[in-house]
């Protein structure tokens, strides 16, 4: 059986980064830019107005005066120098005009008939954008490899791109087994359930910023299980299936990737709740065949499946943030396999404090819905409240609210509507 840690760096070795295409600068948003963004041209281009204001030459400057001869507004450029000892009206963005090295703010100044008084003093080269001063032509500005936000789509913008170049986007392919399930929105009767694994795990596909490709319910059948397999895979990069992957009479996930010709890399990781997880290579695609107990999937996803696919498409930085934090309450670890325990992470009192969300069964939605984290509890160890522990960081919704307003208790449940 292998350990978390060994089995997420063999994954990592099967999940290789997709190729680059070129998409529309919006259609980049929250994928990973493919190389180095370099400025082609000096931001700004040309040294202009910082202030609405009056433009002149420093040096023909004599007293408090200056006669107006000329406007120039942003999107306009004058050509003919500007008489010595007088001033353009200038607006915030427009190019300096010929001779002027110097903007005197509309706030100070005093205008009177035909010319405009200073009301305070000037220094020369005041308020003007220097071209280049943000950015040289050439400077790198965005290091390939990010994951593309919205300013780095404004940086790519105001040097005239329009496509970006990312890697493409994993289509991963989720297929549900077990004679027992229901399609959702169908009404279980005692025996069956509602397959809550197939949306569960597009939705953290989603998350992971990939396209889910949704292959419903195979039932517990040889064939159908075989058949269902080699589709997913002709449509998709990687495959991720719940269920039958454990030892009972009716597991057949593992005896059909084989049989599909795939190479089984590694069965059972040394974890709870997920222990029954399987990764194989099939068509050179890597195949996640998951629990199938819902907890476990969502677990089991979430550490060995969103790094593949965040590396597939690109991604470097791929792991969660791991935080240390103090338990609220003891804590007991009595088995021999360690666990990834449902927690919330909270800033009380400017210290970080975790505790643990209800019942740990690995079929228990409701111990994830509760968390925002999942805390690392190595095998046979007791802790006491206060020890610390490490604490993967799923989200930060309940965490940041607390780093806002301090004091503030996690939002309470809706009100039953009258
Ligand atoms: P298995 O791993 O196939 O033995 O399933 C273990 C448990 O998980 C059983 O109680 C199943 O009913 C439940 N389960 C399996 N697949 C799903 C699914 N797609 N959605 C919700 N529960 C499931
Ligand atoms: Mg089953």
């Amino acid at each position: 059986m292998v350990s978390i840690e060994d089995a997420q760096g063999i994954i990592l070795q099967y999940a290789a980064p997709l190729p680059v295409e070129e998409v529309p600068l919006l259609q980049g948003l929250a994928r990973v830019l493919a190389s180095d963004i370099h400025s082609p041209f000096d931001i700004p281009l040309t040294d202009n107005s910082a202030m609405d204001g009056y433009a002149f030459s420093f040096g023909s400057l004599r007293g408090d005066r200056l006669a107006v001869s000329g406007f120039v507004a942003a999107g306009h450029a004058m050509r003919d120098p500007v008489p010595p000892g007088t001033a353009v009206k200038i607006m915030t963005g427009a190019c300096m005009p010929p001779g002027c090295d110097t903007v005197v703010p509309v706030e100070e100044t005093k205008p009177l008939p035909g010319e405009i008084r200073l009301t305070a003093p000037v220094r020369q080269g005041s308020h003007i954008r220097r071209r280049g001063e943000d950015v040289k032509a050439g400077t790198r500005v965005i290091a390939g490899g990010s994951v593309i936000r919205p300013q780095e789509t404004a940086m790519m913008a105001s040097l005239g791109m329009s496509k970006a170049a990312v890697f493409r986007k994993p289509m991963a392919a989720i297929l549900a087994t077990g004679d027992e399930l229901l399609p959702l929105g169908e009404a279980p009767v005692p025996g069956q359930i509602v397959n809550s694994n197939s949306i569960a795990i597009a939705a953290q596909i989603t998350e992971a910023r990939a396209k889910p490709v949704d292959l419903g319910i195979a039932p517990d059948d040889f064939e159908a299980t075989k058949n269902r397999i080699r589709q997913a895979l002709s449509e998709a990069d990687l495959l991720v299936t719940t269920g039958g992957v454990s030892v009972g009479d009716k597991d057949y996930v593992k005896v059909a990737i084989e049989e599909l010709g795939g190479r089984i890399i590694f069965w059972k990781v040394n974890m709870k709740p997920g222990k029954p997880v399987a990764f194989a290579v099939l068509d050179g695609k890597p195949v996640f065949a998951l629990p199938g107990n819902p907890v476990a999937a969502m677990v089991g996803f979430e550490m060995f499946v969103r790094p593949a696919l965040l590396k597939m498409a690109g991604g470097s930085r791929i792991m969660r943030p791991v935080i240390s934090a103090c338990l609220k309450s003891p804590l007991a670890n009595k088995g021999e396999r360690p666990q990834l325990v449902r927690a919330l992470v909270a800033l009380e009192d400017g210290k970080q404090r975790v505790a643990v969300t209800a019942n740990q069964g690995s079929a228990n939605i409701l111990s994830l819905v509760q968390s925002n984290g999942l805390l690392k509890l190595p095998a046979a160890t007791a802790l006491a409240a206060g020890d610390a522990a490490e604490v993967i960081l799923l989200d930060r919704e309940y965490f940041d609210e607390r780093c806002i307003s301090p004091g503030k208790t996690a939002p309470s449940s809706p009100q039953p509507s009258p």
